[in-house]
């Protein structure tokens, strides 16, 4: 990877436009219980993004929806597409096990979430670059239709999903490039436990890139028969992985956006930036790791990454 592949200038106008869940999140590490915390898809995976280009956010608050967390929000985000309604906005909450390595979900309430209409301000119809972030999947397929320019597009989903609306979720599939999930959740999708099967099955829906997400084990990219395997950036300190996977998934949709580039070499670059901004996502609670980011630690954890795993 060279120099200039590591980081510009975000670029401006709605190149990238991200569609998900804003929530507020409880969350039960083995350190530190957090309540109510600023989470969601969404938020995760713009606030990434961000470091990239200046990406739209299409997502619904309720009026509980606090000035200050709206303010980190708008401070890096193009808001226009934010819709706020009556009632209150989405929860979730979920427990890591002493290991960090896996998590519970305790409860999810979807409140304004649910039944929401969401519709594409004109000015993101343009996004060439579109990421629909873990969501209701019949909302994120009626979304995508009303984009008119679409060059890229990729989508995650959840355990909570793939149990409530398994062929809305396969739908969803179908209508975009690239899927983004977790090896877990695959697992649960697909019925089967090896990972290239899964991925053989996920693209069997219908989607061209599948990108299976194993944690601090890194990532596998599949490409017709190619298998791009990464590794996520070692860490001493991790002390909450939420987050990380919709980090990953808005570093590679900003990449991409900035380079406006959606060949497999490009691909695979932008699931390096991938490990390192879910790297900096775990290193603090909820939002706090990719907060603190500055630009010029994303240029030496690229560094730190290539003596990793250059050989
Ligand atoms: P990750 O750790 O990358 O899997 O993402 C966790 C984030 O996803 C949390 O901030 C949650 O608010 C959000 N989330 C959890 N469950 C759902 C769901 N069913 N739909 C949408 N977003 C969710």
């Amino acid at each position: 990877m060279c120099e200039r592949d590591l980081y510009e200038t975000p670029i401006s106008g709605i190149m990238l436009t991200v569609f998900g869940s804003v929530a507020f999140d409880t969350i039960r590490t083995p350190t530190k219980v957090l309540k109510n915390v600023l989470g969601g898809a969404a938020t995760f995976a713009s606030i990434s993004a961000s470091f990239f280009v200046k990406p739209g956010l299409i997502a619904v608050i309720g009026k509980d929806f606090p000035e200050e967390y709206h303010k980190i929000l708008s401070k890096r985000l193009d808001l226009k597409g934010l819709s706020i309604k009556d009632g209150k906005t989405f929860r979730y909450s979920g427990v890591y096990d002493k290991t960090l390595s896996s998590r519970k979900t305790l409860r999810t309430d979807l409140n304004v979430l649910k039944n929401f209409k969401p519709t594409v301000p004109d000015k993101y119809k343009k996004s060439e670059f579109v990421y629909l972030a873990n969501n209701d999947p019949e909302q994120n397929t009626a979304l995508i239709k009303e984009f008119d320019n679409v060059k890229f597009s990729m989508c995650d989903t959840i355990d909570f999903w793939i149990s409530t609306k398994r062929s809305a979720v396969i739908k969803m599939f179908k209508q975009v490039d690239a899927v983004v999930i977790n090896d877990e959740e695959a697992r649960l999708l697909t019925k089967e436990f090896n990972l290239i099967k899964c991925a053989k099955k996920i693209m069997d829906f219908g989607t061209k890139y599948v990108i299976i997400k194993k944690g601090e084990h890194g990532s596998l990219l599949f490409f017709e028969d190619l298998i791009f395997s990464s590794a996520a950036v070692s860490l001493e300190n991790v002390v909450d992985p939420t987050g990380a996977g919709d980090s990953f998934a808005g570093a590679m949709m900003g990449y991409l956006a900035s380079k406006k580039k959606t060949d497999l070499a490009s691909i695979k670059k932008s699931v390096v930036f991938g490990n390192v901004m879910g790297s900096f996502a775990v290193e603090g609670y909820g939002t706090d790791g990719l907060l603190r980011v500055k630009k010029l630690d994303i240029k030496k954890r690229i560094a730190l990454y290539e003596k990793m795993t250059s050989f």
